[in-house]
């Protein structure tokens, strides 16, 4: 964690039109800059800077934030690491984390990387690695490949520790780096006789290694993996990121597999946006690390029972993460590699083109598990696709996917929409009873493209300038009252964040926002010169919007009872009555 005061400091010693305009040609206009936007293609200038508020923001994509999320958008990197990066530019040193940790960790990424370079040169090298030589090549793997990648060799024997000793590091360095291993005489190296796969984070810097058998016939496990330790947390990488990133940015998309070779075969003849996960499940870590590239996953997972519920998971976490999630099936028995290796690319292609989105994917294989015409089956089958539907963070693609289960398996619509309230009430009653205001957004008119209501934005705009208005806004109106959910999601963000506390200037509160989407939405509102900003203006629309929700929240209680009633739920329905009257009273106050 960097501390707050240094990232203040850095935000407040770089200037954002000086930090942009060394990246891409501004004009000046009036009070503001322009330029053509660098996030995406545009032929006249919808990408707005600020020198006042110390912020930028894109009408065109919505991309919007301060100096260090331009940086982190520009540069592909954390937050951190652009706050890392100004501060080197403006001569800072990073405040060190508790002294001696910084140290280690530096000492531990050179060891690693040492050793990464000793496996390589033994690999291409040492004659006794030929046969690990022979067997990449026999396996496809290319000269060029190998560079690329700096796959190596262990050998059997300790010559990697005595080789790093030699370069002047020591053991206990060496075994926090999960390179050698204690036994009861002394140490000894933890790969021995095997291919080695480094494995790089987004940086390039060599955190870890897989370590193969190359002998097929061995009593010994296929992998070892480096443990987890100080450098190396496997939850935190995806194998062939720092080599493939641009692409997915480029693509747009991003091909998701299993194993070392299942990214590095594809990777050799033209498929680019590739990764793999070093695991099976994605984890939370690694979709985090995605989302800077892109939205768009393509699981290519082994066909085996393992792969599919690996697949799953991973698709539930990715809809909960509001990624889309598509899966491409390849043919029983096969993995990308072996795929490739005996039917060549083009077979490989074929199934990404018949890639399925998420949901044809889970219901093709429900379907195929119970029987969809019987009660028992559409039962299992509907329970099972509504967990997954619920991960979605949209209540309009909810909906949407609900209508096409409906279709699908011949159950009417109002039926699923109460075994998913059903399914799902508790979870969501713990939010605030916000479901039951949501899901009556299921029923009513749902616009595909969200205008957002001014009466929102002039709330908004003043509650970021203002402290006074944060705390009132924060007494008087509950996430849910807004409907946009742009700006509820920008709501709960500073709710749960209160970044807005103190005189602070704007470009500090943004400086601090970490999520991308309010960032941009945040800016967009303060950029906006039709949003007025006047005390009495804001009263007035902080009003409004509490007595308007309040009769909106009365319809949609209305239609909870109606539902209530058709199913026969007596006690829900007295709940409902209950909570109406409540609101009625509250109002005649
Ligand atoms: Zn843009």
């Amino acid at each position: 964690m960097i501390p707050q005061n240094f990232i203040e400091e850095v935000q407040s010693r770089t200037d954002i039109v000086e930090l942009i305009s060394s990246y891409i040609p501004l004009k000046r206009t009036g009070r503001n800059f322009k330029a053509l936007c660098p996030f995406h293609g545009e032929k006249t200038p919808s990408f707005i800077i600020s020198p006042q508020k110390q912020i930028f923001h894109c009408f065109g994509c919505g991309e919007g934030g301060g100096v260090f999320h331009f940086l982190s958008l520009i540069e592909k990197v954390t937050f951190p690491e652009s706050v890392e990066i100004l501060a080197k530019r403006l001569g800072l040193s990073l405040p060190a984390e508790k002294g001696a940790p910084a140290k280690l960790k530096s000492i531990l990424y050179e060891a690693s990387n040492e050793a990464s370079l000793f496996f390589h040169d033994n690999l291409k090298n040492n004659s006794y690695c030929k046969p690990v030589l022979q067997h990449l090549k026999e396996r496809g793997i290319a000269e060029k490949t190998i560079d690329t990648f700096r796959l190596g060799a262990a050998l059997s024997g300790n010559y990697l520790m005595e080789h790093l000793r030699k370069k002047g590091f020591r053991l206990e360095a060496l075994e926090k780096a999960s390179l050698i291993i204690p036994k009861k005489d002394g140490y000894r190296d933890l790969f021995s006789d095997r291919i080695i796969f480094p494995i790089f984070d987004v940086r390039s810097r060599v955190v870890g290694f897989g370590a193969r058998t190359w002998r097929e016939d061995r009593n010994a496990p296929k992998y070892i993996n480096s443990l987890e330790g100080i450098l190396y947390h496997k939850r935190d990488h995806l194998f062939g990121l720092n080599h493939t990133k641009d692409f997915i940015s480029q693509e747009d998309s991003v091909l998701i597999t299993e194993g070392y070779l299942d990214m590095i075969t594809p990777f050799m003849r033209g498929v680019k946006n590739i990764v793999a996960s070093l695991g099976t499940a994605l984890t939370l870590e690694q979709i985090r690390l995605i989302k800077r590239y892109t939205s768009n996953v393509i699981l290519v997972f082994d066909s085996d029972k393992a792969g599919q519920n690996a697949t799953l998971r991973s698709i539930d976490l990715l809809l909960e993460n509001d990624m889309k999630a598509c899966v491409a099936s390849l043919p029983k028995g096969f993995d990308p590699d072996s795929l490739i290796r005996s039917q060549g690319i083009a077979s490989f292609n074929k199934c990404l083109e018949q890639k399925r989105d998420f949901f044809n994917h889970k219901l093709a294989l429900l379907k195929s598990e119970h029987e969809p015409k019987s009660i028992e089956g559409k039962t299992k089958i509907a329970q099972s696709m509504l967990a997954t539907i619920n991960k979605l963070q949209s209540e309009i693609k909810k909906y949407e996917y609900i209508k096409n289960l409906s279709f699908e398996l011949d159950v009417k619509e109002e039926i699923l929409i109460a075994e998913f309230k059903k399914m799902f009430k508790d979870n969501n009653r713990q939010k605030n009873t916000a479901l039951s205001y949501d899901s009556s957004k299921l029923n009513s008119r749902v616009q595909k493209k969200e205008p957002i209501p001014i009466t929102e934005k002039i709330i908004l705009k003043f509650m970021f300038t203002n402290q006074k208005a944060f705390i009132l806004i924060k007494d008087n109106l509950k996430e849910r009252d807004f409907t946009s959910s742009f700006s509820r999601k920008a709501i709960t963000y500073f709710f749960n964040n209160h970044p807005l506390a103190g005189e602070e200037s704007i470009a500090k509160t943004i400086a601090r926002i970490d999520d991308k989407e309010v960032s941009g939405f945040v800016c967009e509102i303060l950029m906006d010169e039709d949003i007025p900003e006047d005390k009495n203006v804001f009263k007035k629309s902080l009003l409004k919007l509490k007595k308007r929700h309040t009769q909106e929240f009365k319809d949609s209680l209305r239609d909870e009872m109606r539902l209530a009633q058709i199913q026969g739920d007596s006690q829900r329905l007295t709940e409902l009555i209950n909570e109406f009257s409540r609101l009625g009273l509250k109002e005649n106050q």
